[in-house]
């Protein structure tokens, strides 16, 4: 395997790692030879899903932008129809429902927590909204009840776009079970991994039968394959949304493990908000804000700058010390497509501005302490300009080697 870091190698924004039996399982995967779709293994995680986040129905998909598409699907989303999404997000989220031919309305997010701003929504809803997909931002959950009864009261459908908030709380509950659906993602950044993956979470079991449908090209398949029917065909619409049994096999690896990598990644995120406490509040900056009713995923850590120039030199700062950080989503109203939605600036004011000022660290499982504290040594000797009034800022390594205090911050 691939040395993963030497004392002044580059610390890289993102590092895949294994965790457990990744090999072993896919190597059983291919003795079998069953490699195509739900073989052992995808049964296996489909178990694991459903077990761990109590839901009705999980099933694998090729990818979260996948798993949003047999939503839309399954909505049977048409023209006509609006879907209403956060602008601060992943272009998937809009496209899924694009394809189908709805229109997309842009809701902006909260200051705080960059999700989804619930007051936005009475203003945006119509008598053609079809449903709300929110997105639980870095891991903690959207405002769930007021966003719950808002749908309730107005006959909308709501979904989760649960990228980022896998095993993460909303007052106790899992986020990705409010909605009637939910897509998740294994793609290589995210805190699960199969390189590329993703599931669809079926929280009304009346759903069940139409997404094993859709997911197997419109074809009644998977109730062939229970012996349920002697012949399969095409009975709706679908496409081909089921992964390998060997990216099955790999995710099953890390499923076995969520509890490990949950904490490596609890671990990297609060050494982070402890080290970068003081130099935070001397430059003006922001770190994530978790209410205390949420129960975070631990999926990255960002910080908002004072403006988009320590930004864009924060980042320069570190690129130049072998550290990559990164900024984060193009306001989706802003972006060419978004404009054929009727996007105009001034929309999403807080989508623009927190775009414009947001990095996010160096953050996966396997970040060593010693690169980390690399990563916390260079932000703080970074002095965000042009606040020149400002003391210059202390070192703040030495907060490393300390005990993060294991309280919610
Ligand atoms: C990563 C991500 C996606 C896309 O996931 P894929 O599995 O790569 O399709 C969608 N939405 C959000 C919020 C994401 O972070």
């Amino acid at each position: 395997m691939k040395q993963p870091e030497g004392p002044n190698s580059l610390v890289p924004f993102n590092r895949p790692s294994l965790i457990g039996k990744e090999f072993a399982y896919m190597a059983e995967a291919l003795e079998e030879m069953h490699i195509s779709g739900d073989g052992e293994f995808s049964k296996r995680c489909h178990a694991r899903l459903e077990q761990v986040l109590s839901v009705p129905r999980a099933l694998l998909t090729t990818s979260c932008t996948h798993a949003l598409e047999m939503i839309a699907l399954l909505l049977n989303v048409q023209p006509g129809c609006e879907v209403i999404v956060p602008s601060f997000a992943f272009a998937s989220i809009a496209n899924a429902f694009a394809l189908r031919g709805a229109k997309i309305v842009f809701a902006d997010v909260r200051p705080d927590t960059m999700n989804i701003d619930e007051s936005k929504l009475p203003g945006l809803i119509t008598g053609r909204t079809r449903a709300v997909a929110v997105v639980h931002y870095a891991g903690v959950g959207c405002e769930m009840d007021p966003i719950v009864s808002i749908c309730q009261d107005h006959g909308i459908v709501l979904v989760e776009d649960n990228a980022h908030g896998l095993f993460g709380k909303y007052r106790g509950q899992l986020l990705g079970t409010f909605g009637l659906m939910s897509a998740l993602s294994f793609h290589e950044t995210k805190n699960l991994i199969a390189g590329e993956g993703g599931a669809i979470l079926l929280n009304d079991p009346a759903l069940i039968e139409r997404a094993e449908i859709i997911r197997e090209k419109g074809t009644n398949r998977a109730r062939f394959h229970r012996g349920e029917i002697d012949k399969y065909t095409w009975v709706d619409l679908g496409s081909s949304y089921l992964p390998s049994d060997l990216l099955a096999a790999f995710l099953f690896a890390q499923l076995e493990c969520w509890q490990r990598i949950q904490s490596l990644r609890e671990a990297v995120w609060r050494r982070y908000h402890w080290a970068l406490q003081d130099w935070a509040a001397q430059n003006g900056v922001t770190r994530p804000v978790v209410p205390e009713h949420c129960q975070q995923a631990y999926h990255m850590y960002y910080l908002v700058m004072p403006s988009r120039q320590a930004r864009d030199g924060l980042i320069e700062f570190l690129k130049a010390r072998g550290i990559h950080a990164a900024f984060h989503y193009q306001p989706l109203h802003l972006s060419r497509m978004g404009h054929q939605y009727g996007g105009r600036a001034g929309d999403c004011p807080v989508s623009e501005d927190v775009s414009e000022r947001l990095v996010r660290l160096p953050f996966f499982n396997s970040l060593s302490p010693h690169e980390q504290s690399r990563v916390t040594n260079s932000v703080c000797a970074f002095n965000c300009p042009p606040r020149d009034h400002l003391a210059p800022s202390p070192a703040c390594g030495d907060k490393l080697s300390r005990h993060a205090p294991l309280r919610q911050p």
